[in-house]
């Protein structure tokens, strides 16, 4: 078989501590995940989470100790961050029991889901997709994976981004209405997941809008930090 031309690379994500690459398959991402970011975007606060998506190309990899580059996207003038758990799955499986969930985790990692909030509002307004809005080139910086076996007490850990130096969001993981063996679970009843699909959990309350210039640290206890600056 002959392509029509040269496949286009697979997107990958450095292993932490290793030379070895996480190839990304597909990124699913969690909306209202953690009550107080849910009522700030105008929802009661205990919905059940719903899912969306973002391409695997959008995952902007920084290597750990290295600053990533993020160029402001066109057609928004409210870029908003939104800081996240992101689990790498390793063992793909569908309709996964909440028990079994576990075993399907490969590692954990650092994201941003960055959003043109502007976008999103006007898309909510008239019953439209969100891809514009959350699935744009470069969107999903994320950080190295840890393995999941080098973690112990993730649930326990907590959750902050700082822009220029302000801490905006800061929360902990234990604060997700849903945890992430229900994400697992819940998501697998509508896909087959697959080894290289990266889920992006959702994001605490304090989500904003960043300018051209600044400079964005998120940080996860036992993940180590993801920096980037706004291009
Ligand atoms: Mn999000």
């Amino acid at each position: 078989m002959e392509l029509i031309f040269s496949a286009p690379a697979t997107p990958v994500v450095p292993v932490i501590g290793s030379t070895a690459l996480f190839p990304v398959h597909r990124i699913y991402c969690v909306g209202r995940n953690y009550a107080e970011h849910s009522k700030e975007m105008g929802g009661t606060g205990r919905e059940a989470p719903f899912f969306f998506m973002k391409p695997a190309d959008a995952a902007d990899a920084v290597p750990n100790g290295t600053v990533g580059q993020m160029p402001y996207p066109s057609k928004t003038s409210n870029l908003h961050h939104e800081v996240e758990l992101v689990v790498a799955i390793g063992k793909g499986g569908a309709n996964i029991s909440v028990q079994d969930a576990q075993q399907h985790i490969w590692g954990y990692a650092v994201g941003l889901d960055m959003t043109r909030r502007d976008l999103q509002a006007q898309s909510k307004e008239q019953g439209r997709p969100w891809c514009t809005a959350k699935g744009f080139d470069h969107s999903a910086p994320i950080g190295p994976i840890v393995p999941a076996a080098a973690m112990n007490d993730l649930q326990s850990a907590s959750i902050k981004l700082t822009v220029n130096g302000d801490v905006r969001q800061q929360s902990q993981l234990s604060k997700m209405t849903w945890n992430i063996h229900e994400i697992i679970s819940e998501l697998s009843q509508f896909y087959a997941l697959q080894p290289g699909d990266l889920i992006f959990t959702g994001t605490p309350e304090g989500v904003g809008a960043v300018q051209k210039g600044d400079i964005l640290e998120a940080e996860i206890d036992g993940l180590g930090q993801l920096t980037i600056a706004i291009s």
